[in-house]
């Protein structure tokens, strides 16, 4: 982390988990447990139908509301899309855009992220992008050309401008809900190279400024050495992030002075 030049962001991703009535069960809980000064930005990504209830339940909490996907077109014949503008009108804040197993299991491409970067961002919504690599192509040695290519296609023909909102999730596959974290160098390794891959498109003074987020099994135990990394600004978080004591221990790890 390195609070003097950007935010420190702790996003929950609930995926496909929790009914409304839980949510506002979650929220309730998380409240009584939440330091009352937070030196990090809170978010919680919600499932589509779950925003309604996220923006009623976390209204008083300084915790914002994220959605887990966007369509890039405005408007239109796409059943069963939501738009950036619909997010943006029910008081959602972040999108998380280009996870791996939308990737995976739901077509996305490095194409498709970038037109819903554009969306997000025309729309005011503040794009959470994730990057990141299969076990594979880990082991092939070509973790920083992919990563490179992921970050210049996500970002391709976004003014300088509007990078402020973004923020950049580093993700490895191979420890996203495995329980297999990266260790806090190999974090630190791909999330600094980030940094240098935006500095070379955007500059210096707005590469220190972007928020680089690791994620993949990131859990109480495991938060404060990975967030010790300066080039490491905050966690996208899966499965600790649906238990309000232990999303609360990495808010707690991301909060220290
Ligand atoms: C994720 O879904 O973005 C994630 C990092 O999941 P987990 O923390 O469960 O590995």
């Amino acid at each position: 982390m390195n609070r003097r030049y950007r935010k420190t962001i702790i996003a929950g991703n609930w995926k496909m988990n929790k009914t409304a009535s839980e949510t506002k069960k979650f929220a309730e809980e998380l409240k009584t447990l939440l330091p009352k000064a937070k030196w990090c930005d809170v978010v919680v990504c919600v499932p589509a139908v779950n925003i309604p209830a996220a923006i009623k339940a976390f209204k008083d909490m300084r915790v914002s509301v994220g959605a887990e996907n966007v369509f890039y077109e405005k408007s239109g014949a796409y059943t069963g899309e939501v738009s950036a503008d619909m997010l943006k009108d029910l008081g959602v804040k972040y999108v998380i855009i280009g996870h791996s197993e939308r990737r995976q299991y739901f077509g996305e491409t490095d194409v498709t992220v970038n037109k819903k970067v554009h969306a997000a961002l025309e729309a005011g919504l503040h794009p959470i992008i994730c990057v990141g690599e299969s076990l594979e192509q880990r082991e092939l040695g070509i973790t920083m050309e992919l990563i490179a290519l992921q970050v210049k296609s996500a970002l391709a023909g976004v003014p300088a401008e509007k990078l402020r909102r973004c923020v950049i999730a580093y993700e490895p596959i191979w420890a996203i809900g495995t329980g297999k974290t990266a260790t806090a160098e190999q974090a630190a390794e791909v999330c600094t190279f980030i940094r240098t891959t935006v500095r070379h498109l955007y500059g210096a003074r707005i590469a220190r400024s972007i928020t680089i987020q690791y994620g993949g099994s990131m859990k109480p135990s495991n938060a404060a050495e990975l967030l010790a990394q300066p080039d490491i600004d905050g966690g996208l978080i899966g499965g600790a992030a649906l238990k309000p004591d232990e999303f609360v221990n990495i808010i707690n790890a991301a909060n220290q002075e």
